[in-house]
């Protein structure tokens, strides 16, 4: 066992800590306790997050003595691929494992010339929704900042192509691990790791007020969806009961403040259900939300959960959902479910977190 380094975190026992945990200053401290150059903080870095280094042996830039150094006192934790499906329309949906055995999966998506990666920023979730199929497993825990970025670039390796754009829309609610999602996402924004506009870093919320707040205030202009699925407060409550204490009426103004500071274009995630949010008063009322806000309205048809009483909405209303909102100057479009065949399309996503 090697001698303990008053520079880096201490943990209980002989696990080590894993280096995708530590900060750029933590680790420029460990290289000065260690007698090497700054410039090596860099390098490593570089291996970490820009080639997504499995091993500290492969830093071949490194000198010998220090890959040693650095293998006696830090891990180098990467996900192992559980399982995976491959859908027909070419998405690939994995499930992967975490160094303590939880699980969480991600998605693929490609198109010409461009991949999209929808990835989980939890393992489960706790807010409940009651058409989800994540919902209703529940929260097994939060995903570090570094589980979240981990499964992008495992996505993009397997595909052997640079990722064009990530939708945290996978597993969980990432306003509720507000901290380490945005970590992420400037990882996955920064020229050290992916390098991906922030016009395509794209966080989805059920609709956490102080979430919204606190986003509108980032500097960087990630996009911003928020799960509407209904303008009416009591059907609201009942398909979304983890959100209950956050009005539609406070939505509304706080998603106001949030077009005023960012002057960004929000996007609002209806999942039409039948006979439940598609009724001529739920459009009523949707069009009431939405007009004269910057906003544009996605409409899915619901992705059948198994064990669920709730089925899709016709195509034909899904279109008079559109074009009703567009009568009243609201953009709306229908979004095409992606890997639905393996059960890889919104709120689809529940094997969440066998521990092993
Ligand atoms: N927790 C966040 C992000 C993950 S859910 C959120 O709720 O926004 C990703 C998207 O899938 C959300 O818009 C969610 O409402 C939607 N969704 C969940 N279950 C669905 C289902 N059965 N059919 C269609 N969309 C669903
Ligand atoms: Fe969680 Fe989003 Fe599913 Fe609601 S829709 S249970 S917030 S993952």
């Amino acid at each position: 066992m090697a001698p303990n380094r008053k520079t880096l975190p201490q943990h209980k026992g002989t696990s080590l800590p894993d280096i995708h945990t530590l900060s750029h200053g933590q680790l420029v401290a460990f290289m000065e306790e260690l007698h090497q150059p700054k410039f090596r903080a860099s390098q490593i870095e570089e291996w970490v997050w820009g080639k997504n280094a499995h091993t500290f042996d492969e830093m071949s830039n490194l000198p010998k003595s220090l890959r040693d150094l650095l293998s006696q006192h830090l891990t180098i934790g990467t996900p192992k691929e559980l399982a995976r499906q491959i859908s027909l329309d070419g998405s690939r949906k994995y499930l992967l494992q975490f160094t303590d055995g939880v699980s969480a999966e991600c998605v693929g998506m490609p198109t010409k010339n461009r991949l999209t990666v929808c990835a989980s920023t939890q393992a489960g979730c706790g807010m409940g929704c009651t058409f989800c199929a994540t919902g209703k497993a529940g929260l097994a825990r939060s995903l570090t900042a570094s589980e979240i970025y981990e499964q992008v670039r495992h996505i993009g390796d397997d595909f052997h192509t640079r990722v064009t754009s990530v939708v945290l829309m996978g597993q969980g609610e990432p306003f509720m691990n507000y901290d380490e999602t945005l970590k992420a996402l400037r990882l996955l924004n920064s020229d050290k790791g992916v390098g991906i506009g922030a016009r395509h870093l794209t966080v989805s919320t059920c609709g956490i007020i102080p979430g919204i707040k606190k986003f509108a205030n980032e500097k960087e202009q990630f996009g911003l969806a928020v799960s509407l699925h209904s303008a009416n407060q009591a059907t609201r409550n009942k398909l979304m009961p983890g959100v209950r204490k956050y009005s539609l009426l406070y939505l509304y103004d706080v998603m106001g403040e949030y077009v005023d500071k960012t002057g960004r274009r929000p996007t609002y995630e209806y999942a039409l259900i039948h006979g439940v949010n598609d009724t001529d008063t739920e459009l009523d009322a949707l069009c009431d939300f939405c007009r004269g806000t910057l906003a544009h309205v996605n409409l899915i048809q619901l992705n059948e959960v198994p064990g669920s009483p709730f089925t899709p909405s016709t195509e034909e209303r899904a279109n008079q959902f559109v074009q009703r909102l567009g009568s009243v100057g609201v953009a709306a479009t229908i979004r095409n479910p992606r890997g639905a065949d393996i059960d890889a399309a919104c709120g689809q996503l529940s094997q969440a977190y066998t521990k092993c």
